[in-house]
């Protein structure tokens, strides 16, 4: 389906996941304050309305609506209540994502199911109503540098014809090498948050070239390591830095910058 139209001087529209709490509920505020419409999602209803009740208190324009990125159902439940209450979208911001501990198959499936899926799920159900000038960023880590990959991965992974598809079939094959273990053969690290966070940079340079045409901006940013339920109290970052490059690219970014990886407002290597 085609990107909707934005309608010229209305307020814009930002929806960010995992909004309740650490890094994406300081990105909710920071929109709020620049002027946006925000919709904070998160999986939890009564933690998304004390989240949403906070920001309006400090009078900024938010509302709530659940979200679980791991759950299709809901992810089409939330398309449907957007593109109702809304309308259409300007800004998506895909931060939902978790870091578990262990390594497994079954952490490897809950992590991408999460990062990576659960990105591109919500973003592919959402695409119809962000339109020309319309930007999306996905909340990734230095974790997913490509240099964790052996060389062949790497090659494959940072092909410029990899598409959707062949994303998802990599990702599969990982799952699949865990299962047997046959992943560190394979060149792939024994950390199912990199792999998730190396895809979802992947999936970033997918979708910039789907959507360069359409006018949409799709970006990654690194938050650095900062103090929230994920980053530890020992990390050295606030949220409030955490969240000042995401919304930077999601509101500064000038037309044509797509495809890119940010850190402190300035591109870093894949
Ligand atoms: P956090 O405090 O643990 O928050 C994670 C958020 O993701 C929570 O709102 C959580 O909701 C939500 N979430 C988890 N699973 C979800 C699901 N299935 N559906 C919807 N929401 C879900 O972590 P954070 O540090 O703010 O992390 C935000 C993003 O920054 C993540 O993508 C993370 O990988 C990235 N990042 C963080 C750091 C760091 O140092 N903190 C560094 C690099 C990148 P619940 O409250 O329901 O669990």
């Amino acid at each position: 389906m085609a990107p909707a139209a934005k309608q010229p001087g209305t307020r814009r529209i930002a929806a960010v996941t995992g909004g309740n709490r650490g890094i994406g509920l300081e990105v909710c505020r920071q929109l709020g304050q620049r002027g946006y419409r925000v919709i904070l999602t998160c999986r939890d209803e009564s933690l998304g309305s004390k989240a949403r009740d906070q920001l309006r208190g400090q009078g900024l324009d938010v509302e709530f609506a659940p979200l679980d990125v791991s759950d299709p159902q809901s992810i089409a439940r939330f398309a449907d209540h957007a593109k109702q209450a809304c309308g259409r979208l300007d800004v998506l911001i895909n931060n939902a994502g978790v870091s578990l501990d262990g390594f497994n198959a079954k952490v490897v499936q809950q992590t991408l199911a999460v990062n990576f899926q659960g990105a591109l799920e919500v973003t592919s159900r959402l695409l119809p109503l962000l339109g020309a000038g319309g930007r999306i960023v996905m909340v990734s880590s230095g974790m997913g540098e490509i240099s964790c990959l052996s060389p062949a991965l790497r090659q494959v992974f940072m092909d410029p014809g990899l598409d959707r598809e062949g994303l998802e079939r990599l990702i599969r094959d990982f799952a699949r090498a865990v299962e047997s273990q046959e992943h560190s053969e394979a060149g792939w690290p024994s950390s199912a948050y990199r792999v998730s966070k190396v895809a979802l940079n992947a999936l970033t340079r997918v979708l910039s070239a789907e959507l360069r045409e359409a006018g949409i901006l799709v970006n990654a940013v690194c938050p650095g390591w900062v103090r929230t339920g994920m980053g530890g109290k020992s990390a050295i970052r606030s949220a409030k830095k955490g969240a000042e490059t995401i919304v930077w690219a999601a509101t500064e970014l000038p037309e044509g910058a797509t495809g890119q990886f940010f850190r402190d407002k300035q591109a870093i290597p894949w």
